[in-house]
């Protein structure tokens, strides 16, 4: 099994690839973004165009758990701790880039923090492509199964790459 980084490694990574990565023009990728898998059952997700067309990172429990809370309902087993997201945050304004927002976080098994510059032109393009769908099957739009659709995916550069490059 491939050994999970530390979270300021993946969040360097991952910050690298937001805003120094260049994307072929012949890319695209999904909205939700791209994850790394890190240390303590989490994963850092980086989304180049969220919120207001601005990067957003996730922080995310890997494998949620469920129990049952006071009133019967299911609430999370593992959720994040409570200075968790807002660690998250505290450690990206370290590293020089404003903090927009933030959102959930605990007692939920994610939280996003939303960034105030502009990811790498490209990454946003490479999104706004995907938004766009298939070009030869507009009707499908993202949904599309044709292999030209998925070779789009696969010529997207992503962030694990560039950490076992
Ligand atoms: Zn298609």
């Amino acid at each position: 099994m491939l050994d999970r980084m530390p979270l300021s490694d993946a969040l360097a990574a991952g910050l690298r690839w937001l805003y120094e990565t260049e994307q072929p023009n012949d890319a695209w990728m999904q909205h939700l973004g791209q994850s790394i898998p890190v240390a303590d059952n989490r994963s850092l997700t980086f989304a180049p165009s969220g919120a207001n067309q601005l990067p957003v990172i996730a922080i995310e429990v890997s494998w949620p758990t469920w129990r049952k809370g006071p009133a019967g309902d299911l609430v999370p087993g593992n959720p994040l701790a409570p200075n968790e997201l807002p660690r998250l945050a505290a450690a990206l304004e370290q590293r020089g880039f404003s903090v927009r927002s933030t959102w959930n976080g605990f007692p939920a098994h994610s939280g996003s923090v939303g960034l105030a510059r502009p990811a790498h032109h490209s990454q946003y393009a490479a999104v706004e492509r995907y938004r766009a769908g298939c070009r030869e099957h507009p009707a499908r739009s993202v949904f599309c199964e044709c292999d030209s659709w998925h070779a789009g995916f696969t010529r997207a550069v992503r962030p694990l790459a560039l950490i076992s490059a």
